[in-house]
């Protein structure tokens, strides 16, 4: 098992409705120690991939990906769900129905901020249904840039994102990745990832799909 894994075990409540809520270190208040190991797994994985840019939504993805970018030394840029007075109206858009919210939302980023050099790596806390990581994508795409890969921390594997992206040909990676979880019994079941050997003969994890 691994940290993220442990973490979940220990603090993570599932709620009706499929809902994992990890308030206590990732989605109210965040534990540094957590992103940091989130973001170097994260890195570790997308070893030699190319990555100048690290996007996600606001508002929970902006802490995983402003840990992992200041690895990389690059900008992390956050899709934006609320127009504002001073929203630009020279903007990509996209929209993507919330699992959490039951709500359609806009996903917008100000042009500039996307540059079809740019090669990204998409992130985000949960994988769901992939709405939220596929309006990240359009905007990629609609900026004619490339996406390096796709890093989430915690992936509901009995919904269809994760499935949906790997068909597609993405280089997803999730850390955690759950098979199953049950409301009133309090039960969490993670699908197994694969344990290799690294070069520097410290153990690593590494998923095999
Ligand atoms: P998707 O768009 O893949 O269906 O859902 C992913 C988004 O919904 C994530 O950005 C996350 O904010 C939210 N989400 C989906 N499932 C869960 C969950 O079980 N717990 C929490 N905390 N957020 C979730």
């Amino acid at each position: 098992m691994n940290f993220l894994e442990e973490r979940i075990l220990q603090d993570g409540i599932i709620k009706q409705g499929n809902i994992l809520k990890i308030d206590s270190f990732l989605n109210h208040q965040i534990d540094i120690d957590i992103m940091r190991q989130i973001a170097y797994e994260l890195k570790r994985r997308f070893k030699g991939v190319e990555v100048n840019k690290v996007l996600t939504v606001e508002a929970s993805g902006i802490a995983i990906a402003t840990m992992l970018a200041n690895l990389y030394d690059v900008p992390v840029v956050f899709a934006k769900k609320n127009e504002t007075a001073n929203s630009t109206d020279d903007k990509y858009v996209s929209q993507a129905f919330s699992f959490t919210n039951k709500k359609q939302n806009n996903f917008f980023i100000s042009r500039p901020y996307l540059q079809a050099t740019d090669k990204v790596l998409i992130v985000d806390d949960f994988l769901a249904d992939g709405q939220a990581v596929h309006a990240l994508i359009d905007l990629v795409n609609q900026a004619e840039a490339k996406v390096a890969g796709i890093g989430i921390a915690v992936e509901k594997g009995f919904q269809q994102g994760g499935r949906m992206l790997r068909e597609e040909g993405y280089n997803l990676e999730s850390i955690a990745i759950v098979e199953s979880m049950d409301w009133e019994t309090q039960t969490i079941r993670f699908l197994e990832q694969p344990i290799t050997i690294q070069d520097d003969g410290n153990l690593k994890l590494s998923l095999v799909w």
